[in-house]
């Protein structure tokens, strides 16, 4: 277990501690006064928790409604205006609850409460807008084990959102939260039809707002389907295979192995990692593959995240999370020191492929510990590579400026 220096020191340990841990919530912090995001279940599928921002602008999202979590070292504290951490009766650290958009209390036109159509995780917004998963249809049930999107439906979460509630969502997150990246995201939908239907939300949040958006979808089988989406605008496809080892694949997400195979999410992959040299060149490009750190060995998510990169993708990893009602809700969430090569290796893979990190203006992720974010758990220095993404963030930055002020509408100014 890290110690007690070592996590005051590294926010991107604590970070992933915590992750592992999860925190505990002192009686002063659940007073009901409403701060703070609250404890809505997200439709990532492994996210439920805290919202908090850790010293250094690491925002995460922390566990504290699982077993595992009422164990945790770490309790939340607050005198009514601070919060901060303790660990065994030691303070850790001060850390900011995520602020809660006033849009959070907003209904749509049609009447929807504004989170169920769309909720932030971290500062991007999340839209899931299609109807549940088809592996959650009882006759199949063929669901992941770790997910949990099926528990949430008509919780948090309304099951259809038209294309104008998506976008008044966008627009309210963009004016009340300055928002610059919109992720989509559906699970399986029999004939493959999650393209059929993300593609007018695509068209109409691109046309009308400018933001980056990104697609997390499963693989197409028509791969021509991404040359589509890139000269469509959009900037990111991520491809969620979540683990390696092909045995655990097939056991741990039946519906997918299934369906699709492994090699189908790895060639959908390999395939749209090379479409960054196509398309607008003023819309940028990333492909991710994403992993769950924590159900398989670390060799074998490090062996993933050195596939990825080799291709030119960026991996997105997560910790596992035995999240409450999920299959796998008995089991333990990983050990911090097992999964500190996994996330030092996703950080000098990227380097090492020179890979465009961290590049993107104001995204904050709560769910994963970004590449970049894992830096503090590396002692290489990448400096050269460090000198050109610092490069690359000022053109990127300066060109969706130029966007954002072309989309502009007459009501919102931006200031020089
Ligand atoms: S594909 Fe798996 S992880 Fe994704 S929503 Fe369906 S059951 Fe959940």
């Amino acid at each position: 277990m890290p110690t007690l220096t070592a996590v005051r020191e590294n926010p991107a340990l604590l970070k992933l501690d915590l992750y592992c841990k999860g925190a505990r919530l002192d009686p002063s912090c659940v007073d009901g006064s409403g701060a703070g995001r609250g404890l809505m279940r997200t439709r990532a599928g492994l996210g439920s928790g805290l919202e908090l921002v850790l010293p250094g602008g690491l925002w995460t999202n922390v566990p504290v409604l699982e077993a595992f979590a009422q164990r945790s070292p770490y309790l939340v504290r607050s005198d009514g205006e601070a919060f901060w951490l303790e660990r065994d009766n030691e303070r850790v650290t001060d850390v900011q609850l995520s602020p809660r958009p006033t849009w959070y209390d907003a209904k749509t036109t049609s009447g929807k409460p504004m989170t169920r159509v769309g909720t932030l995780q971290g500062t991007y917004l999340g839209v899931y807008p299609a109807k549940v998963c088809d592996y959650w249809v009882p006759t199949e049930k063929t669901n992941c084990h770790f997910c949990s999107v099926g528990l949430n439906l008509g919780v948090d979460d309304a099951s259809e959102k038209s294309v104008d509630e998506v976008l008044e969502v966008v627009q309210a997150a963009r004016e009340g939260s300055g928002i610059t990246y919109v992720d989509f995201n559906t699970g399986h939908y029999e004939g493959d039809t999650y393209l059929d239907i993300l593609e007018p939300y695509l068209r109409r949040i691109k046309g009308e707002t400018g933001l980056l958006i990104g697609v997390q979808t499963p693989p197409h089988h028509d791969l021509s389907r991404y040359d589509r989406l890139r000269k469509m605008g959009v900037n990111r496809v991520s491809f969620c295979f979540e683990i390696f080892d092909r045995d655990q694949f097939r056991e741990v997400c039946p519906g997918k192995d299934g369906e699709y195979g492994l090699d189908r999410y790895l060639n959908a992959i390999r395939y749209c990692a090379r479409l960054g040299d196509q398309g607008p060149r003023s819309e940028p490009w990333v492909t991710n593959g994403e992993i769950i750190a924590g159900l398989e060995p670390p060799e074998s998510s490090i062996a993933a995240i050195n596939w990825i990169t080799s291709v030119g993708a960026i991996p997105t990893v997560c910790v596992f999370r035995p999240l409450q009602g999920t299959d796998y809700e008995d089991r333990e969430p990983p050990d911090t020191d097992a999964m500190v090569p996994v996330f030092q290796r996703l950080y000098e893979a990227c380097m090492e492929a020179g890979l465009p990190i961290g590049c993107a203006p104001n995204i904050h992720v709560s769910l994963v510990m970004l590449p970049e974010e894992c830096a503090p758990l590396s002692t290489r220095s990448y400096r050269w590579h460090w000198i050109r993404l610092g490069i690359m963030k000022r053109v990127f930055a300066a060109q969706f400026d130029r966007r954002l002020r072309a989309h502009a509408s007459p009501t919102q100014s931006h200031p020089g």
